[in-house]
């Protein structure tokens, strides 16, 4: 069955109640001053339908669901091999900027999604792009159907501020020699991609492509090819939500990608994408009423990969 407005509104009132459960990200200041009342959700048809409900054309931080769009703009300048001899397509088990396996691993991280695996991927973009910012913000105005997105700067600046991990996982990586840049550059274009501001109307629009085999909203050439998409969903169904990875996919059944900011996106391959907001956090760092109303919706409209 197809979602109506009504039915998206309904389970955003089921799921309200959970808002004060969870917890707003304060390791990036910025972050912490979003009202955790927020919440939103918007799907996407493949023929560009949306039906939302919420705050659903508000802007928030994307934060590591930016991993997936800087994922797909090193696949369109790299041979798989690699990207894939420096990062692996496993799902690690750990928080998302654990650095625990990295020193056992020698330096290899062990997927794209987690910090040190998108960190790998912006020194890819940073190796072969003159301008990698401007690049990556180009890419995503042409997926989300959006001239208008913009990087957050304070948000960015904020994380600088606070970014001893990330480059304490930046600066190990190199010591392993899976670095090829100066660090504090590549993390600087690290930051900025996370800071992006969209809505889930945004979001829901942008990962479109990987509903449709690869074309994007809108377009007549695919950015990616059938089967990158087919892997794209691969790694997001294991890896896209970090340790909590197995829980999201025996409650919500779908790939799927979150971020601090509280969004989480997923994808029904051949059908839609869908986009949920709310900013309090569950201990893994993914969305705790998002992941609740995917979770219904799954359930409400039958749908599920599995
Ligand atoms: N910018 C955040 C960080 O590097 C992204 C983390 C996330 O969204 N899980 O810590």
């Amino acid at each position: 069955m197809k979602p109506t407005e009504e039915l998206l509104a309904g389970i955003l009132d089921e799921v309200r109640p959970l808002i004060g459960k969870g917890k707003v990200a304060d390791y990036i200041p910025a972050l912490a001053e979003v009202s955790p009342n927020k919440l939103g959700i918007a799907v996407c048809y493949n023929d560009g339908e949306i039906i939302q409900a919420g705050d659903s054309n508000e802007c928030f931080s994307i934060q590591s669901i930016s991993k997936v769009l800087s994922l797909t703009l090193a696949m369109t300048l790299y041979e798989p091999e690699e990207i894939w001899q420096r990062v692996g397509k496993e799902p690690s088990g750990h928080a998302f900027n654990s650095m625990i396996q990295l020193e056992m691993e020698n330096g290899i991280p062990r997927n794209p999604f987690i910090n040190a695996g998108a960190l790998v991927v912006s020194d890819l973009l940073h190796s072969r792009l003159s301008a990698p910012q401007y690049r990556m913000l180009e890419q995503v105005r042409e997926l989300a159907c959006n001239p208008h997105l913009i990087y957050d700067k304070a948000v960015a600046s904020s994380e600088m501020q606070h970014s001893d991990r990330n480059a304490s996982i930046a600066y190990l990586m190199r010591s392993f020699g899976n670095f090829e840049n100066e660090v504090m550059p590549v993390l600087t274009n690290y930051f900025s991609y996370c800071s992006l501001r969209m809505s889930c109307v945004d979001l829901a629009r942008t990962f479109s492509y990987l509903a449709n085999k690869g074309l994007p909203l809108g377009a007549k050439k695919t950015i990616i090819s059938q089967t990158q998409s087919k892997q794209m969903n691969a790694l997001l169904a294991t890896c896209g939500l970090y340790d909590g990875a197995g829980e999201f996919a025996y409650r919500v059944g779908m790939p799927g990608k979150s971020g601090v900011g509280g969004g989480i996106v997923a994808i029904v391959p051949g059908e839609m994408t869908i986009c949920v907001w709310s900013p309090e956090l569950d201990p893994s760092g993914n969305s705790l009423a998002g992941t609740a109303a995917l979770e219904l919706l799954a359930d409400r409209i039958g749908r599920s990969i599995f």
